[in-house]
């Protein structure tokens, strides 16, 4: 699996300068393993956004954030909401956010840095296997 910590809050909000409507998206697998973008995180990240006056219309943490095609099937099933998004924030490795890149043309913005491949030894305690990702 892909072990991410978070970007840094101030490095997101730069990011999103100008994006007033935000979609957030997290992912079932890896990013919630590691805590960095599970259903706690997109709810922590929806709560900041909205204390900094961003209007957040969509969250969703999807099976597994590297699946485009499911990406792409929640987008669209989620249309009417997504439309109205400036930008996507993805909770999840660079995978995930080149993922949402393939299924929008929104601006689409990673909120975590993938540090390495690791194994899972035992609750947020991970063993890097392979150092092929780094920080995005
Ligand atoms: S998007 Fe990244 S973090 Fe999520 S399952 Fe795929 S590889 Fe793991």
């Amino acid at each position: 699996m892909i072990i991410s910590k978070k970007k840094p809050f101030e490095e997101i909000l730069e990011d999103l300068e100008g994006d007033k409507k935000i979609v957030i998206l997290g992912c079932g697998e890896c990013a919630t393993a590691t805590r960095t973008g599970g259903e706690p995180e997109v709810a922590e990240m929806k709560a900041a956004l909205e204390a900094e006056g961003k209007a957040v219309v969509f969250t969703e943490v999807v099976h597994t954030g590297c699946h485009e095609l499911d990406v792409k099937r929640i987008l669209r099933v989620n249309k009417e909401a997504v439309d109205q998004a400036d930008a996507i924030l993805v909770l999840s490795c660079g995978a995930g956010t080149q993922a949402a890149r393939a299924a929008s043309d929104k601006h689409v913005v990673p909120g975590c840095d993938p540090l390495f491949l690791g194994n899972i030894q035992r609750s947020m305690d991970f063993l890097e296997k392979c150092s092929t990702v780094g920080p995005a």
